[in-house]
């Protein structure tokens, strides 16, 4: 079972104007903002504004508009950044195994170069 959600994470503190964050895209169900230590030219990490711990906790408690809204959130950013065209990846670490280290759910978005078959 998932870990019970910590409310102080970090991202928590960005989605509530806490700390700052360099934000490039905000909806309803979710917020986008650059990665501080970016492993791509571009770097962005795109995360529901709602309590969710990882992809596992997500896609099982989140409610389907919930699931709907972040999907089209993801695509949206991308979308907006022009990456569609050059292409770019999307990656959820999930869990100790995944490399996870901020337990709010988030995807990054890498883009801006080609980025070859696995990124570290
Ligand atoms: P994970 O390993 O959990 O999938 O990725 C966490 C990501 O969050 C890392 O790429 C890390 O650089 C980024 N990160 C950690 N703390 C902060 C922060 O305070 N602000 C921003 N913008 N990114 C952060």
């Amino acid at each position: 079972a998932t870990e019970p959600y910590d409310p102080n994470n970090i991202f928590a503190r960005i989605l509530r104007d806490e700390i700052p964050a360099d934000i490039v895209y905000e909806d309803g169900w979710a917020v986008a903002f650059r990665d501080i230590n970016p492993q791509a030219p571009t770097h962005i990490l795109v995360v529901p504004r709602g309590p969710y711990v990882s992809w596992d906790d997500f896609s099982e408690r989140a409610s389907d508009e919930e699931l709907a809204g972040f999907v089209r959130a993801v695509g949206r950013v991308a979308r907006e950044n022009g990456f569609v065209v050059p292409g770019y990846r999307l990656l959820a670490n999930t869990g100790p195994h995944g490399g996870q280290e901020v337990p709010h759910l988030h995807v990054h978005l890498f883009a801006g170069q080609p980025l070859g078959p696995m990124l570290a």
